[in-house]
């Protein structure tokens, strides 16, 4: 099985053997990423929240179950914001996760 590693801008290949051997990783981080994505998947949800006539650009705070993402989108998509601002946190551990949700950028007007 081959996989990129995200933990940093590099992207080693890494290859993991049928006998479990993981390869390719420039540092232990690879060796950590290649052995959770066998067991818990994890990712940063990013997503985009509606506040009135603005777009809202939010994020977890931490990585959070791929297997739970649908669930965050979900969680997301109802959030209702008052006063959008940079930092701000909008949901405290979603979906159970540890993961709080927060406001990233500027709001802005689609086009
Ligand atoms: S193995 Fe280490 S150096 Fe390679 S992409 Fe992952 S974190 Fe970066």
């Amino acid at each position: 099985m081959n996989l990129v590693c995200i933990k940093c801008p590099r992207g080693c290949l890494l290859n993991i053997d049928k006998d479990g051997t993981i390869s390719g990783n420039l540092c232990p981080r690879g060796l950590d990423y290649a052995k959770e994505e066998q067991t818990c998947p994890m990712r940063i949800v990013t997503s985009l929240v509606r506040s009135g006539n603005l777009i809202v650009p939010v994020k977890t705070t931490v990585e959070v179950p791929k297997i739970k993402i649908d669930q965050v989108l979900e969680e997301i998509s109802c959030l209702n914001i008052e006063n959008p601002a940079i930092g701000k946190i909008i949901k405290k551990n979603v979906c159970g996760t540890s993961a709080d949700i927060i406001i990233t950028g500027e709001p802005y007007i689609p086009n």
